[in-house]
């Protein structure tokens, strides 16, 4: 079976760990987590990273950063994962879901003004795939409207609006290095803080609400308990991993984008009417998250799947649309959100990772090809 996502070991992840475990602290904040936090400041200019220990907690930061209080709305999409939800859920916000593109996921930055009432806090942007969402649009609006910006860019790492990085962009940002993403430690993540004047809150939200880290450089002559936070920081088991995968971030990035271009140009030559392929505005880059293709409906999503799946090929749809979830419907009092339904029914993704093989690939393609010519002679 080729399977749908397959972690990509580096091959110096249990190096750094012994290395880490051999020097005796292997707590949060030591060597490997500041190696890894300096890495992403440097190469994509972010304010301030902290590593958490998932993408979901970064949120929590986010969330907590930002004041949220019970009453507060604030505006995400409805196609996405369900931690850009809940974070703002935990807080007591009011959730206003927010509709997709017709031709992509991301959120449409056209119909977010009209979402807007005095109680908006912040607006959530979720990079779908790694893809870009407008990002000249949304931050038009937050500051006119005097809202805070915290990118979901979870699977954004490496990719870019019109040459500026993602997760620069928002005050706030997060990323994820879960097993599925594009470099990974297992569970972790991270919180980027562009708004200066969050910086120092957010360090002592991480360590347990106490301010510790200045305490750790000097700073302060004794630590204690100075506001709300939890334990949000990662071992340096974890960090060491990670900082295996970064050392290799290019490698990585190249081998995904490899199998991406595969299939996108085998797949859109291929002109089906089964499907649509993935389409990527001009103000975005890829980096090669994903590869998803868009059925007309749910039955011919399931119905290709299943044939894949007895090709020996593991395809997966993705999101069902957040207002719809069992937790939320009934609380639910907006508009019909089609584009995000749409994409709940009839989106599915192929395996996609850096190590699935050229050959690999070209079967897949071949399984596809032969799914369109017995389905379109059906016509
Ligand atoms: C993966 C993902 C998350 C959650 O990341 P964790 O690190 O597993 O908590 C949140 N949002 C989006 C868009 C994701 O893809």
């Amino acid at each position: 079976m080729i399977p749908f996502n397959k972690p990509c070991l580096t091959g110096k992840e249990t190096d750094y760990i012994n290395e880490a475990v051999n020097s005796g602290k292997i707590s949060g904040n030591g060597l490997f987590t500041q190696k890894c936090q300096s890495f992403f400041e440097k190469k994509y200019g972010f304010k301030k990273c902290l590593l958490t220990t998932s993408c979901t907690d970064a949120l929590e930061m986010a969330a907590i950063l930002c004041d949220i209080k019970p009453g507060d709305e604030v505006i995400i999409p409805s196609y996405t994962f369900v931690s850009t939800a809940l974070a703002f859920i935990r807080q007591g916000a009011k959730i206003i879901f927010a509709d997709s593109y017709e031709s992509h996921p991301n959120i449409d930055a056209s119909k977010i003004e009209k979402l807007i009432s005095k109680k908006t806090k912040a607006i959530v942007p979720v990079h779908y795939a790694g893809v870009s969402c407008d990002m000249e649009m949304i931050t038009t609006i937050a500051q006119k409207y005097n809202l805070y910006v915290i990118e979901d860019a979870a699977q954004a790492i490496d990719s870019f609006y019109k040459n500026r990085p993602l997760g620069s962009f928002g005050h706030l940002s997060t990323f994820s290095f879960h097993e599925t993403k594009n470099i990974i430690s297992g569970e972790g993540g991270m919180l980027v803080i562009n708004d200066k004047s969050l910086i120092k809150r957010a360090e002592i939200i991480w360590e347990k609400g106490t301010n510790r880290a200045e305490f750790f450089r000097g700073e302060v002559n004794k630590y204690g308990w100075i506001d709300t936070g939890s334990s949000f920081l990662p071992s340096e088991i974890i960090s060491a991993f990670l900082w295996a995968q970064i050392e290799k971030l290019d490698d990585l990035q190249n081998k995904r984008k490899r199998v991406y271009n595969q299939y996108s140009e085998a797949l859109e030559k291929c002109n089906s009417a089964l499907f649509h392929t993935p389409s990527i505005p001009e103000y975005a880059t890829n980096n090669a998250h994903m590869y998803y293709l868009i059925f007309k409906n749910q039955e011919s999503r399931a119905s290709f799947i299943s044939f894949l799946k007895k090709h020996q090929i593991l395809s997966v749809f993705h999101y069902i649309s957040l207002h719809k979830s069992p937790y939320y419907k009934d609380l639910y009092t907006g508009d019909e959100l089609s584009n995000s339904d749409r994409f709940s029914d009839c989106l599915v993704r192929l395996p996609m990772y850096a190590d699935l093989e050229e050959n690999e690939v070209e079967y897949i393609i071949k399984v596809i090809k032969k799914y369109i010519e017995s389905n379109e002679s059906s016509f």
